[in-house]
Parts: structure tokens; sequence; C-alpha cells
């Protein structure tokens, strides 16, 4: 199985899993760098997974509907409007696809019915597309949801495995990490990883998938039980070191860091 992150729009990632034959697509935004790869690589388009509404994830769709193969559908999240007709999904529900099993974990915070898609059933490295939930080093703003929703939607992603590879869908690490060196000056993991990305950029590659092993070594939004990131997250207003008001902190810090 192979997987692609296709560029659209200025940050965008639209992942692409594909068998050389078939593929399928996740938050397709725009449908031209679809299109472009499905032509490219004669791939059949089988199926659309859609993480929440927002139109740098959606705006897609409807232009790729018609090429969807027999039996393809296009998935969301049941609590969302998305371009209809879509399979309605909620937390637990399983999605097949390529010979892959998908389950739907709920992540409610960027959005209100925000899901995510985790690979099931594989020895390594399974997948996670996470949408605007979790980044790298970072996590979405919080335009509908509470600090205490997010938390607990990082808190199950957090808990899959070392390996999983994190398909997050904007490319928003090395500003991110910026921000995490911030929250903790001394963690030489955030340092180390950011001459890494520095260099993949420089040469015109994504910095993603990341691994979840790797961020909850840098990210500060999985790192809110940590003495450092608690003490920074106090002084900038955290009314106490329980991990939501850490968190909240942290989000609003990061709403005005520059
Ligand atoms: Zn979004
Ligand atoms: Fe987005």
């Amino acid at each position: 199985m192979n997987l692609l992150a296709l560029p659209a729009f200025a940050d965008n990632y639209i992942w692409m899993v594909h068998d050389d034959t078939r593929a399928f697509v996740v938050d397709p935004g725009d449908a031209a760098p679809v299109i472009a790869a499905l032509e490219s690589r004669r791939l059949q388009l089988a199926g659309i997974l859609v993480t929440h509404h927002h139109a740098d994830h959606v705006g897609g769709v409807q232009a790729l509907r018609p090429l969807l193969a027999e039996g393809g559908v296009v998935h969301g999240p049941a609590r969302e409007r998305i371009p209809e007709p879509f399979v309605p999904l909620n937390g637990g529900d399983t999605v097949d696809l390529l010979g892959l099993r998908f389950c739907v974990i709920d992540v409610p915070g960027h959005t209100a019915g925000h899901i995510a898609y985790a690979q099931q059933g594989v020895a390594q490295a399974p997948l996670l597309f996470c949408g605007d939930t979790l980044f790298s080093a970072g996590c979405g703003r919080l335009f509908e949801g509470t600090p205490a929703q997010m938390a607990a939607s990082l808190a199950a992603l957090a808990a899959l495995p070392d390996d999983t590879q994190v398909c997050c869908t904007h490319e928003y690490t090395l500003s991110n990490l910026r921000f995490a060196a911030a929250v903790e000056p001394a963690n030489a993991a955030i340092a180390g990883h950011d001459a890494h990305c520095r260099a993949l950029r420089e040469a015109e590659l994504p910095t993603l998938p990341s691994t979840m092993a790797l961020e909850r070594r840098i990210n500060p939004f999985l790192r809110c039980s940590e003495p450092a990131v608690m003490a920074a997250a106090r002084r900038e207003g955290a009314a106490n070191d329980e991990p939501v008001a850490v968190l909240a902190a942290l989000r609003e810090w990061k709403n005005r860091f520059r």
C-alpha cells in the first residue's frame, strides 16, 4: 500500500492511499490535485473520507464524486454538514477501504463533530487520519469545541500505538515547533526535530506523516502533564495544573504567538 501527501492550497495535504490500481483520499479540499494524481498513476477512486466540514477539507468532494468507482462512497462525520450524499459515521464505527479497516474516533474540539480514522488490525505502522485535531507539534484551533473536549480528543489519539503514522492535514510543523520550543526550551527532542524538518522543507518535502511516539515527545498539547509544560502554562495564565487548564492556556498562548 502506498501513502501520498498531495499538496493543496497554501499548506494543506490531501492524503491518498493506493494499491497501484485503486485509491482513496482523505479530506479533498480541492479536486484538482486528486484528479492529477489519479490520472498520472492510472488509479480508480475507490472512496473518500472526510474528517470535518471545513471548506479546505470538503471543497473537492462534489467534483470528485462522479469519478468514484462502482460502490465507492463518501464517508463523513454524522454530526456535521458534509456534501450529500455521504455515509454518516460516529465514534466506534468501522470503515473498510482497499482491504484496510479503519476505526472511527470522535475527536470534537476544532469542530463539534470532528472524527478521526485510525487503522485497525495491522501489526505495524497503522495509519491515522486526524484532520485538524492533531498537528505535528500542535493541535487545531478550538472553533466549535471546548478545551475539555480537545483534551479528551487528544488523549484518545495519544493512546494509539507508538508507531502510528500521524497524517495531519496541514503543513504547520515548523511554526508549531517554534511555539513548542517557547513552551519547553530545554526539550532537546524539539530542537532536534526542528533541524530535521527544516531540511525536509528546504527539499520541498512534507514533514508528515509524524509518529505518535515522536508527538508524545515534542507536542506540547500532548504534554500537558509534564512539569515544564505546566509551569509554562501557569506563567501564561493557567488557573491550575489540571490538563484541561494547561491545554486551554497553551491554546490561547498559541493563538497570539508570533
Ligand atoms: Zn479545519
Ligand atoms: Fe483545515
